[in-house]
């Protein structure tokens, strides 16, 4: 049974045609018609499409006949970016096989090298493939050595394809039979499986991927995750085909999906095993680890009559991406919302989006910070997600930050230039090595803080893109940071509080009130808005008093008009709040929040 299977998935650079060479496949297979395919089948949010990186993983089954054989090939397509590391990790142990795709004109790039070391950790069979051969800039020879020095490849096993025109598909098909081994796995053992994503229906609840790593699971069946101990009965199950198509039993070797009435958020954690119920059920397969959330920020809706259906849309989010997470929290300045954890920057700005494409609610987003260790003066360490919970000055006794170590791997004309850059966000060097004659692996420690600001865009624009970041947690360490707090005629605006190094306190003190008062509408007397640190004002702006009256200019005359104006007035000010006697638009704390 499992000696006809094969699970692979595609690794490559972004824009080296993962997505096109999927098509491809889908369509050489006849698991998707000529007729009714789309471009990139696989991708089918929208957001991914706009954005061009594949966020979560899915899987497509496909049937391949071969020699009077008919096989059943699973695509798992992977995340390519590094905040969702844990998620790709837990794709390729599904697989047996990685197809490390290649563009013929742009050649080894990091990402491909990232990729394909985490690929050969998982001890993956690694099938290289060039591609794009049909162009005429092409250079497959040399790419194909590359590819062996970067990662020992033989050039002779490298398959050329042009995903674009079809040229090379079939060969690769076979390729894939030929060299990728069949999984193993007794489909009579007990029930072991692993999920390795998720999502959230509608109608059916949580749709979670799986693959059978042992023992079958069948329809009808009651099943437990062994992590959270949860139990439940498998309504359906079966396999994608690009869409769900419903099926008896997945044995060993197979991927697909289970529908349980899972309305639960906390049930379905990626990288959890699904087992039996009882006490005879499998071992939890190894590797599993919770998501961390390195980068929080407030969520809050613009109108304050929105909060219940921010928070069920958070909640449908919550179940499709179980490492998003949220809890509520109130602001003076921006009344009720959530304090959001999230895996990194881009994955802050996913979930945005979505919120923002899958419901209608306007939304105000804080800064986003890191998560903070503060020792009091009572020799207590707290814990913060936000910057408006940081003590003041005088009951400090020492502020740590988390430190990552970041891995940077480029080629040898940019090290200069990612040098000097994480050298300007203080990182600390700590290794250089070559990995190719052209292709140079960077160490540096670097707080968090900085890494989440906007290092990784930054890497990718001084190496012309092709530096790719990657991390990990080191720990938390002491350094001179202060909380800075924006005040509006004396009063502190919770939301605007941000967490900096002592030096650069000055600088962004001075650009966040410069900004807020441009936003600042003049009132009848005077606003003066001031950056400080504890007591200590760092920067003043001010909004000179106003002195006209608004109907003023209505005459008396026009009755219906005076009211209309009076009515616009009066709607503007629900998106106002109050700080002290000061009223702030919800566009100013927008305009001052969105560059940090
Ligand atoms: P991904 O980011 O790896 O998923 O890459 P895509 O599949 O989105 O492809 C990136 C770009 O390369 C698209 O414009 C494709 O049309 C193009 N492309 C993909 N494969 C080929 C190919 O074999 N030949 C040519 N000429 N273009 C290709
Ligand atoms: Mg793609």
């Amino acid at each position: 049974m499992t000696a006809n299977i094969r699970n692979f998935c595609i690794i490559a650079h972004i824009d080296h045609g993962k997505s096109t060479l999927a098509d491809r496949l889908l369509e050489h297979t006849g698991t998707v018609m000529n007729r009714d395919k789309k471009e990139q089948m696989l991708d089918d949010l929208e957001l991914e499409q706009q954005r061009g990186i594949t966020i979560k993983a899915r899987a497509v089954r496909m049937r391949y006949k071969q020699d009077g054989q008919e096989y059943e090939l699973n695509l798992i397509d992977t995340p390519g970016h590094v905040d969702f590391q844990y998620e790709v990790s837990r794709s390729l142990a599904c697989c047996e096989g990685a197809l490390l795709l290649v563009d013929a004109f742009q050649g080894v790039e990091a990402q491909t090298v990232a990729n394909a070391f985490a690929a050969m950790e998982h001890e993956l069979h690694i099938v290289p493939v060039i591609n794009k051969i049909d162009l005429s800039m092409a250079r497959p020879e040399e790419v194909a050595e590359e590819m062996m020095n970067a990662l020992g490849t033989d050039p002779d096993d490298c398959v050329r394809v042009s995903a674009k025109t079809g040229i090379g598909v079939d060969e690769l098909l076979k390729t894939i039979v030929a060299k990728i081994p069949a999984p193993s796995g007794d489909p009579d053992a007990t029930l072991q499986a692993m999920v390795f994503d998720s999502n959230y229906d509608d109608y059916r609840g949580a749709i979670t991927y799986v693959r059978v790593m042992q023992g079958t699971v069948r329809k009808g069946q009651k099943i437990q995750f062994i992590r959270t101990g949860s139990q439940h009965e498998v309504v359906e199950l079966g396999q994608f085909v690009p869409q769900r198509e419903p099926c008896d039993t997945l044995s060993a070797g197979q991927v697909g999906y289970l529908i349980c009435n899972i309305k639960s958020l906390g049930d379905v954690h990626i990288g959890d095993t699904v087992s039996i119920t009882g006490d005879k059920h499998a071992p939890a397969l190894p590797g599993y680890s919770r998501p961390k959330r390195m980068v929080y920020c407030g969520l809050f809706p613009s109108d304050g009559q929105d909060f219940s259906e921010l928070r069920d849309a958070l909640e449908r989010l919550a179940v499709n991406d179980p490492s998003f997470e949220f809890e509520p929290e109130t602001s003076d300045a921006l009344g009720f919302g959530f304090r959001c954890g999230f895996l990194g920057l881009l994955h802050m700005e996913i979930i945005q989006q979505r919120l923002e494409n899958e419901s209608n609610i306007d939304l105000v987003q804080t800064a986003p910070n890191v998560t903070y260790e503060v020792v009091n003066k009572r020799g207590e360490t707290v814990t913060i997600h936000k910057p408006q919970d940081v003590p003041d000055p005088g009951d400090i006794e020492e502020f740590r930050q988390p430190i990552v170590r970041c891995n940077v791997i480029v080629p040898g004309d940019y090290i200069g230039a990612v040098m000097k850059l994480c050298q300007e966000r203080r990182g600390i060097q700590k290794n250089q090595e070559y990995l190719g004659a052209n292709r140079a692996m960077l160490t540096y420690d670097i707080p968090l803080a900085e890494v989440v600001y906007d290092l990784h865009d930054k890497i990718k624009s001084c190496t012309r893109g092709y530096g790719t970041l990657d991390y990990e947690m080191v720990g938390y360490e002491p350094a001179d940071l202060c909380r800075m707090d924006i005040m509006v005629n004396g009063n502190r605006v919770d939301a605007l509080s941000i967490v900096c190094n002592r030096a650069d306190a000055d600088r962004r003190g001075r650009a966040v009130a410069k900004k807020l008062k441009a936003e600042i509408e003049r009132h009848m007397f005077e606003v003066a808005v001031q950056a400080a640190i504890g007591s200590r004002v760092i920067a003043r702006e001010t909004v000179p008093a106003m002195r006209k009256n608004v109907t003023a200019k209505c005459y008396g005359g026009d009755i219906t008009r005076k009211r209309k104006l009076l009515q616009k007035q009066k709607e503007g000010k629900k998106r106002m709040k109050a700080i002290g006697n000061v009223e702030i638009s919800q566009k100013a704390f927008m305009a001052v929040l969105s560059d940090g």
